[in-house]
């Protein structure tokens, strides 16, 4: 008798070291042999690697540029790039929908640190303590943001367009790997959403807002912005200039 869960093909794949970061050690940063029956589609041969295929940027077999339908044939030799950087193959497939204009940004629950850092640099970035995976794949194909996580099995949801596997797990990092994935610098309206709720933030003028003042607040304070969405009120504070700081080093152009 055969043994039915012999695989009876293989295809080696070459993946470029910027994804090596989602393959055990002893795969990285060398060419592996994949075993596979009938003809998966590429797509799914390379999820089965654990990348998810958002990370995707690029795909060759046999040299040539393919998209991710293709269908893995016996002996393909296939190079998978990542998102960023110069493509190893000439007119490389598009894989996926243009990037917005705009990111827009929705989190998993780990990154709430992270969210608000966003939000300081002005970026739309939603997130809630208790959201499902699923609730996340949904707001993420609905409103056309991408997906940060935490976890990379969410990345493999069919239909994701596009997001990233945060790598840190210190928020500022996890802000520095962002902005680098999504190429935020010189992109960002600092001061401009509600750390709190993510709404939108316009300048009150101080006469405005004088009986929610505390004293010292009155005395020392001249610039005012109010959360459009959940009305809580800013103003330069005590984290005023270590946010000043943490705008200046993320948002200045290169
Ligand atoms: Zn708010």
């Amino acid at each position: 008798m055969p043994d039915s869960t012999q695989r009876s093909f293989t295809a080696s794949f070459t993946f470029d070291a910027e994804l090596s970061d989602f393959l055990p050690t002893a795969r990285r940063n060398r060419r592996l042999t994949y075993h596979f029956n009938d003809n998966p589609s590429i797509k799914d041969a390379i999820e089965a690697q654990g990348i998810p295929h958002t990370e995707v940027g690029w795909l060759a077999v046999n040299g040539g540029p393919v998209g991710f339908d293709y269908q893995l044939q016996n002996g393909d030799g296939v190079d998978v790039g990542p998102v960023n950087g110069s493509p190893g193959v000439a007119a490389p497939l598009p894989l996926r929908a243009q990037p917005p204009e705009v990111w827009r940004f929705v989190l998993d629950v780990y990154l709430g640190k992270l969210a608000r850092l966003l939000r300081l640099l002005g970026c739309d970035a939603l997130y809630r303590n208790d959201y499902h995976d699923r609730e996340i794949v949904q707001v993420s194909v609905a409103e056309g943001r991408a997906v940060l996580t935490r976890d990379r099995r969410l990345l493999h949801a069919r239909v994701l367009e596009h997001g990233y596997w945060v790598r840190s797990t210190d928020p500022e990092v996890q802000l520095a790997e962002v902005i680098r994935r999504f190429h935020l610098r010189g992109q960002t309206a600092p001061f401009s959403r509600c750390l709190a709720c993510n709404g939108v933030m316009e300048a009150v003028p101080k006469e405005a807002v004088l009986e929610e003042l505390e004293p010292k607040t009155r005395r020392y304070y001249w610039e005012f912005w109010r959360c459009a969405a959940c009305g809580k009120l800013y103003w330069q504070g005590s984290h005023f200039d270590r946010l000043v700081d943490l705008v200046e080093i993320y948002t200045a152009p290169d």
